[in-house]
Parts: C-alpha cells; sequence; structure tokens
C-alpha cells in the first residue's frame, strides 16, 4: 500500500517557485533550515513547524521516519484549498436502453443481471458509500426512485426529450445496500416490463444529459449500455456511413465527429467530475467517432459489442462490466506534471481534458489507465547531473476522501544510446508509441 502523508491543515510542503511537492530529492542544508528543490534549483525557507536538526552527514534526523522523506510514491492528506466542494463518495448511475434491439438481443437480461453480480455478489461491490442510480430509456427517459423505504420502485417517466429534466430530487441516488431489496425487485422486473416494447428508436443523448444534471453536483460514474445510433432528440445523429467513401480520401470524415453536441457534453461532464463509461452493442452503425467523445474526454472506457448475442457474448460483457467497476477508482482529477531544469513537457496522449497547457483534467480514472507525456530537452543536459520528473494527481478516492498521490523519480544523464535503449521499458515504450500514434492520427485528421 502506498503511504498516506498527513500534514495537517497547512497541507503538504512544495517549493515556492515551481510548486513542486516535497519529495525525497530535495536537499535540506543551513542546519536544516533551508531546502533546494531538486526540480527548478530554488532555494526555500523550511516552515517552522516542519523544522528538525540536520545530522552529521547533512541529512535530516526525521529522514527515516517520513515517507516523504524516503518513498518515491506517498500520497498527502489534501487540505481544503485543494478542494472546490466537499469531497464525498463516487455516485454511479446505470443508464440503459431499453429499444427492441436490446430485449431481442439479450443485452437487457445480461445487463441487469451483471449490476445484481456486481452490487451483491459478494465479492468487492461499489466503494463503501457510493451511491446507485438506474435510468432506462427509449424514445422517452425513465427514472426510478429507489427510496429503501418503498416496497417497490416507482417508475416517473420524462416524455418531453428536448427538455429532460429529473423529476425526482431523492430518491435517485441512493446507497445500494439500504435499498438492496428495491434494487432488486427493478432489475429483476425491467425485462418483463419492456417484453413487449416495438420501440427501436433511443434518446441517448436526452439520457445522458438528465444524467449529468443527476450527478453534476457529486461527480462520479455515468455507465451506459447502448444498442443503436441515437436518431432522435438532443444531439440526433444520421447515419452517414457509405461504402462508397472506403479507401478514399474521404474515409478519414468518417472518423471525425458530425455532432458538437457530445463533445461539448463530454466537456461537462469532465468538468462536473463525472467519468462516462460506454457499452455498444450495435447492429449496424453506432458512430462511435461521435459518441465516443463522451468517454475520451472524461477518462472514461469504450467497450464495443458487434451483432451482440446474450448466449454467445454475454459472459464476456458481463465480466468486462465487473473487472471495470471494481478497480480502485478515483475522480475529479487533476494531474500536473513538472521537471528539472533543461527539460520541458511537449505533449500528453491518452483519454483526458485541458483546458490550459499544463494542467490534465481527468473526470474519473482508475488503476488500469495511462497516460503518456513526451518530453525534450533544447540543450545538453550536464552527464554529471541528476534529471527529474514529478507526477502529481489530485484526485478524490472513490469512498470520499481528496488526496495528492506524487510520484518522484530522478535518472542519469547520459549520451549513450546504448544506456537508453538497455535501461527502457518495452511494456511503457509500447504503450507510449501506441497512445501517441493514435492522438497524432487525429491530431493530423483535424487539419
Ligand atoms: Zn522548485
Amino acid at each position: 500500500p502506498i503511504d498516506v502523508v498527513d500534514l495537517g491543515e497547512a497541507g503538504p510542503i512544495r517549493c515556492n517557485r515551481c510548486k513542486a511537492y516535497i519529495n525525497p530529492f530535495f536537499i535540506f542544508f543551513d542546519g536544516g533550515r533551508k531546502f533546494k528543490c531538486n526540480l527548478c534549483a530554488f532555494d526555500n525557507e523550511v516552515p517552522s513547524n516542519y523544522f528538525v536538526n540536520l545530522d552529521m552527514n547533512g541529512r535530516r534526523i526525521d529522514a527515516d521516519s517520513r515517507p516523504e522523506l524516503k518513498k518515491g510514491t506517498v500520497e498527502f492528506v489534501a487540505s481544503k484549498e485543494y478542494s472546490n466542494r466537499p469531497a464525498k463518495p463516487a455516485s454511479y448511475i446505470f443508464a440503459i436502453d431499453v429499444t427492441w434491439n436490446s430485449l431481442q438481443s439479450g443485452m437487457l437480461a445480461r445487463c441487469v443481471q451483471a449490476i445484481k453480480e456486481l452490487l451483491y455478489s459478494g465479492e468487492k461491490g461499489l466503494p463503501v458509500g457510493a451511491r446507485v442510480g438506474i435510468m432506462t430509456y427509449d424514445k422517452s427517459v425513465h427514472f426510478y426512485n429507489l427510496k429503501s423505504t418503498l416496497e417497490q420502485p416507482q417508475m416517473l417517466v420524462v416524455a418531453d426529450v428536448e427538455e429532460t429534466f429529473v423529476p425526482l430530487s431523492a430518491g435517485l441516488l441512493v446507497d445500494p445496500y439500504e435499498s438492496k431489496v428495491v434494487i432488486e425487485n427493478l432489475l429483476d422486473s425491467l425485462p418483463t416490463i419492456f417484453e413487449a416494447t416495438r420501440i427501436s428508436e433511443s434518446v441517448l443523448g436526452a439520457s445522458a444529459l438528465a444524467a449529468y444534471s443527476a450527478l453534476k453536483d457529486h461527480g462520479g460514474k455515468l455507465i451506459i449500455f447502448q444498442t443503436s445510433l441515437p436518431t432522435v432528440g438532443p444531439g440526433a445523429l444520421k447515419n452517414r456511413e457509405d461504402i462508397k467513401l472506403l479507401g478514399t480520401d474521404k474515409e478519414r470524415n468518417l472518423y471525425e465527429p458530425q455532432e458538437y453536441f457530445w463533445k461539448k457534453l463530454g466537456q461537462d461532464c469532465c468538468t462536473a467530475g463525472i467519468s462516462v463509461d460506454l457499452f455498444l452493442f450495435p447492429n449496424a452503425y453506432i458512430d462511435i467517432a461521435t459518441i465516443g467523445a463522451l468517454s475520451s474526454l472524461t477518462g472514461g472506457e469504450t467497450f464495443n459489442y458487434t451483432s451482440f448475442d446474450g448466449q454467445r457474448d454475454g459472459l464476456k460483457f458481463s465480466e468486462d462490466l465487473k473487472t471495470l467497476l471494481r478497480r480502485t477508482f478515483g475522480y475529479e482529477a487533476l494531474l500536473r506534471i513538472r521537471v528539472s531544469n533543461g527539460l520541458k513537457v511537449s505533449d500528453y496522449f491518452g483519454n483526458f481534458y485541458m483546458k490550459n497547457a499544463t494542467d490534465i483534467e481527468l473526470a474519473g480514472l482508475d488503476s488500469l489507465k495511462s497516460i503518456g507525456v513526451a518530453l525534450h530537452h533544447d540543450g545538453k543536459l550536464d552527464e554529471k547531473m541528476e534529471s527529474g520528473i514529478q507526477a502529481a494527481l489530485l484526485y478524490t478516492t472513490a469512498s470520499g476522501a481528496r488526496r495528492i498521490r506524487v510520484h518522484n523519480i530522478s535518472f542519469s544523464n547520459t549520451s549513450l544510446l546504448g544506456d537508453v535503449f538497455r535501461l527502457a521499458d518495452m511494456d511503457t515504450t509500447v504503450n507510449y508509441l501506441a497512445k501517441a500514434g493514435k492522438c497524432l492520427n487525429l491530431a493530423w485528421d483535424d487539419g
């Protein structure tokens, strides 16, 4: 486990110039009254409440007992100034397409089963304190009151999809264990409620907007299960697939988003700390290039099951969902990379959103997410000196603690190419190249 360091209301010690967090490579001097930042070389005063004497070798006498002076990775408890709103456990909304397609393919049956297993099968479910809501949609959007005192869930239908609102203030997001009976009751009955449906169109846009309104004051995850191209309501898309374009210069247009609505909603979700995961079950063109913005801008994931067959693909889908939601998850995150003098960050690759040139906004992230960062140096680096990188991630844990996870590394500079190859990590390199390739390719398409 990673050491958690709580330095009280004052928060972690930081360099006054570059704002780097305290780490094992800060050098203390002047009897312990000052420290030199390993990244920008600025000489800082040590705050009086952090002062201790240095030993004969010039090390702080508490160097071995403080994780932040001993370990490359630590997690600081974030003080008040690091939060825009009180941190609370993450909320999860499952938004499920209940059109004819969803019933026929067996998706709905598999989906409710998987959610039940996720929540109640005994293994690690959602994080402690998490809240859960369930929505369904076809041509209208359906909300469910899941209050634990109800005997059975109440369904509320919003048919005006141009101006969707959330028709209930309490009971939409509930504790899944307190409301276990009501939630299981709902999940068990959904396939029967929509059994006879003939509706084939779905208002994904309206449904996602409504989920955004319900989650925006909380942050967390929106998990969408969609079977077809959303052709009605806000953000409606056209079927623009044209076989004649394949193999021509115009083919690349098919991989560009066709409707701004989805990008805007993705950005809004990101700002509100809502990470969106898409589970898609298309029998025909579904335009991932456009709706995929919801997950790519919010640090979410997209799963695609073409021509889904519940019998054949159900197990895979259900395992994908459970694995995704059982991973360690954090949300409302901000990542900042700092590098030592002589180095510069030149590019970032991955699923996130950037409002400015230095801060990476991640609505959510989990233990399998990675981000590629390209560094460059203009002049020659001194081979007698080391270079350093610090990655600081401010985020809220899924159970509602505001933290700053800091990774530090310091490495020698070399002019020998052989050293670079000998010490490079193959998995990291391949991951980086794949990310950079995809991102640069998209940028190229933007013209
Ligand atoms: Zn500094």
